[in-house]
């Protein structure tokens, strides 16, 4: 489910700015279908490297392996958290940066992309 929702960032020096970012929920089946895609991709990797000599001795078994963690981890975050998308401002050096993420709670912290300070992001 796809929601729209206002920001307040807020910098450790106390500067702050507006922002508007898309919040995406998944439900427990939406997330074991991300979570299936990604075990795929890894499974699928697998694949394709056995044909690469001596790398699929060690490519193929952990794939094989790493395919159901990768799907226990994967739908764990997707079924827990929020993902979040969009662009913002940093208030300290105003660089405009996208960001790509997701949380388990709010306030989340980010870094800004230019200067590295750290950002606070609160549900308005
Ligand atoms: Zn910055």
């Amino acid at each position: 489910m796809k929601e729209r929702r206002n920001f307040e960032l807020t910098t450790s020096s106390g500067k702050s700015t507006p922002a508007t970012l898309d919040l995406f929920h998944w439900d427990k089946m939406q997330a074991k279908a991300k979570a299936l895609k990604w075990a795929g991709g890894v499974l699928g990797f697998g694949l394709l490297t056995i044909f690469i000599p001596i790398v699929h001795f060690v490519s193929v078994p952990a794939a094989i392996l790493g395919a159901p963690v990768v799907f226990f981890v994967v739908s764990k975050v997707f079924a827990t958290g929020t993902e979040f998308q969009g662009s913002i401002k940093c208030p300290d050096c105003t660089n405009e940066f996208r960001l790509d993420g997701t949380t388990k709670s709010w306030p989340h912290y980010i870094n800004c992309d230019g200067c590295r300070t750290s950002i606070k992001m609160e549900l308005k």
